[in-house]
């Protein structure tokens, strides 16, 4: 005896009731994340006296801490390159301290 399998519904016939999901929008996928990178300056106090090598002026420099730091949200994540500047009042010379 041969048993033929066949599906019940002719071919061609509507699937009654069943239908494909539909996608989801697509701003559902998207996440929205708000970040940024920079560099930033925090100013420590004065400094020393110092002849500056550019403008040739003795006065008494600034001193000033420089890092790079990654914001999530506006929320320092990471900072990295931490350093320490002495910076010229009159012409914005920078030296590592
Ligand atoms: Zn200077």
């Amino acid at each position: 005896m041969v048993r033929l399998l066949a599906s019940s519904k002719p071919i061609g016939a509507p699937l009654g009731g069943t239908s494909l999901p539909l996608p989801r929008p697509f701003y559902a996928r998207v996440v929205f994340l708000l970040f940024g990178f920079g560099t930033k300056r925090k100013y420590l106090g004065p400094g020393q006296n110092r002849t500056c090598p550019r403008c040739h002026n003795t006065t008494q420099w600034a001193r000033i801490r420089e890092f790079n730091q990654f914001t999530l949200f506006f929320v320092p994540v990471a900072r990295w390159k931490r350093r320490q500047l002495e910076q010229c009042g009159i012409c914005g010379t920078t030296v590592r301290v």
